[in-house]
């Protein structure tokens, strides 16, 4: 018996097999789930499609999460295919690359407004399509970085989209709670990935990492996959609201 056995959800954020959602998913089909994935565009359905059906997924569907009629979309065409799910993987973020280089006073209006509708606003806008589907109850996840509680150099605007998401996460599982719908954040710690390339100075963050987290190390897209599936899975039934770090310690430790 796997521990996601019969539970069927939806994956939104691979863009390749780097991808954080793509080590989740790998966590989530050995663990038996049933599960749909979506992409930003053409260009990466290319990559999408092959690794999705790899795991067996048959529902791989196009969703640009700035449109709510897209991400709308998208449940509608699980509630047809499958009528009911369990778990949604909230994966995605974006902000400009000069918001992430160019001193943080110097954030546009413009660029701020983006961050904050791509990576955190969606996940609300996720979560209110996913309720309908989740009358038995689910979980969602998302995914967060240390620069959410800590001025981190070079992640800027991010930070403060990220502080918004983790917010929302609590806003979110305050509301839903009643109905057995969680909610919680993974907090990663730096994992080179495409996002992580838009990064200012990451690779000095990987190495502070190594030098100053307690386990000595950094961590990997296995390791959030398997946190994910504790989350996602009855494992973590009593959990919710919550920003469960996954960093090798190094948000408690002073180095
Ligand atoms: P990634 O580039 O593989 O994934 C980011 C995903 O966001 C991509 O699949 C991309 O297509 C998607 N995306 C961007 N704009 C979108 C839009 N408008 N509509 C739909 N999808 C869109 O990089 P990743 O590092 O795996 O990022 C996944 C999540 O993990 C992000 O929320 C990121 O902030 C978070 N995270 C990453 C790290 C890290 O160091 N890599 C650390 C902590 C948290």
């Amino acid at each position: 018996m796997g521990l996601m056995d019969g539970k069927r959800g939806i994956i939104f954020g691979v863009a390749n097999d780097k991808s954080i959602a793509w080590g989740i998913a790998q966590q989530l089909h050995a663990a038996g789930a049933e599960i749909a994935f979506t992409y930003l565009n053409e260009a990466l359905e290319k990559r999408v499609r092959p690794l999705a059906e790899s795991l067996g997924a048959n529902v791989i569907l196009p969703c640009d999460v700035a449109s709510d009629d897209e991400i709308a979309d998208v449940f509608k065409e699980l509630e047809r295919q499958w009528g009911t799910i369990d778990f949604v993987v909230h994966a995605v973020a974006f902000a400009n690359r000069e918001d992430l280089k160019n001193p943080f006073t110097q954030t546009s209006r413009e660029g701020f407004a983006l961050a904050m509708d791509i990576s955190a606003y969606s996940l609300v806008a996720m979560t209110r399509c996913a309720v309908p589907l989740m009358s038995a109850g689910g979980s969602i996840v998302t995914m967060s970085y240390l620069g959410a509680m800590l001025a981190v150099p070079g992640y800027n605007v991010m930070g403060v989209a990220k502080a918004a998401l983790e917010s929302s996460v609590r806003y979110l599982a305050a509301e839903l709670g009643e109905r057995n719908i969680r909610v919680n954040a993974v907090s990663a710690g730096p994992i080179k990935t495409l996002a992580a390339s838009g990064v200012g100075n990451f690779k000095e963050k990987l190495h502070i990492m190594e030098e100053r987290s307690p386990l000595r190390r950094t961590v990997n897209q296995e390791e959030v996959g398997k946190a994910s599936l504790y989350l996602l899975s009855d494992l973590s039934s009593g959990v919710t609201g919550e920003v469960h770090y996954v960093d090798g310690g190094f948000n408690i430790s002073a180095g």
